[in-house]
């Protein structure tokens, strides 16, 4: 970090906050230039709480290890294959991995409750080594993703292996200080660029969910390249440095959603209707919720979403779908 931070002292420097009074239409204009990589760079409360967010994230996941473990043990009793002891184990572990981590990522964009756990890592309305460091404290939420590692005959330490080293694959991927990488590597690992996309604010559903190899984004269709200046953060900030806030806000969301009067107000089945959406979709994740609109409910999950500027053949699937939003 204090390296990156160096290099980024020396950087023309965006203004915090420039695209702060961007209208949709604005961010998502196709005839704005594309931008070159300015760095919004460091700022000390923000790098704190990412610390912050890092302390909590180690003690809640000791907290459940015991847990976690004892479940991860019971699957690789009850395994169907033995994958983790052929020759090629350890490789085939850390693939099962980066395809299990697309989706556990993915549906952590698109279930709301799962939402809530990963809300934290995109809090920050800055992109640096530091922002990184904002790990959840609720991930056991998707523990279960992974199980079908040790069903598949990797060892539970294989598999830890393997999600750690996924892990800090992704460390260097959180900076501003490294531009577009030379193409063979940007058309096959996830990189600094790919992941400054999936950090602007969000389209529907987002983008770059990878975690080392981007194929799998190319391949489920969520894949789009970064063409210009990301805003990064949520749409509705949560202007806070609290970690406490920052990792548990959105379940509190969930619970007041689930609590409004109107909802109980309606009939059994919109209402349980209503409190199951409050769960399954982030607010404002899908504009036609009718539960949604109907109930004058607060979208508090912002729908889009970084500048764009498609070239020709760079309308990604996911583009398409927003535009039908808009
Ligand atoms: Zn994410």
């Amino acid at each position: 970090m204090a390296a990156e931070a160096l290099v980024l002292k020396n950087r023309p420097k965006r203004t915090f906050g420039d695209l702060d009074g961007a209208t949709r239409d604005e961010l998502s204009d196709p005839s704005l230039p594309a931008d070159p990589l300015v760095p919004v760079g460091y700022e000390t409360r923000d790098t704190v709480a990412s610390l912050g967010m890092l302390a909590g994230n180690l003690v809640a996941n000791a907290a459940v290890f015991g847990l976690t473990h004892r479940i991860d043990r019971w699957a690789y009793r009850h395994r169907v294959a033995n994958l983790g002891s052929t020759r090629f184990g350890f490789t085939g572990a850390m693939m099962a991995w980066d395809f299990l981590y697309y989706w556990d990522h993915r549906w952590m964009h698109e279930v709301r409750l799962l939402w809530a756990n990963h809300v934290s890592h995109h809090s920050s309305e800055r992109y640096n080594l530091s922002t990184a460091l904002r790990q959840p404290w609720s991930g056991i939420l998707t523990h279960w993703v992974f199980l079908p590692m040790p069903l598949l005959g990797f060892t539970p330490a294989m598999t830890s292996q393997a999600g750690l080293y996924n892990l800090l694959y992704q460390y260097w991927v959180h900076t501003e200080a490294i531009d577009r990488l030379p193409a063979p590597v940007e058309a096959v690992m996830n990189t600094a660029s790919h992941h400054r996309v999936h950090h602007g604010q969000p389209a529907v559903p987002r983008q770059e969910l990878a975690g080392i190899f981007i194929v799998w984004d190319k391949l489920f269709g969520t894949f789009e390249p970064e063409v210009a200046r990301v805003k990064y953060g949520l749409t509705k900030n949560i202007d806070t440095f609290n970690p406490v806030r920052i990792a548990y806000h959105e379940f509190a969301d969930i619970a007041r959603d689930i609590a409004q009067p109107q909802v109980f107000a309606t009939s059994w089945v919109t209402s349980s209707a209503a409190r199951l959406d409050a769960f399954r979709s982030p607010s404002g994740h899908r504009t036609g919720n009718r539960h949604h609109r109907r109930l004058n409910l607060e979208p508090s999950w912002p729908l889009r979403h970084h500048l764009t500027q498609p070239g020709p053949l760079l309308i990604a699937p996911s583009r398409l779908r927003t535009a039908a939003l808009r």
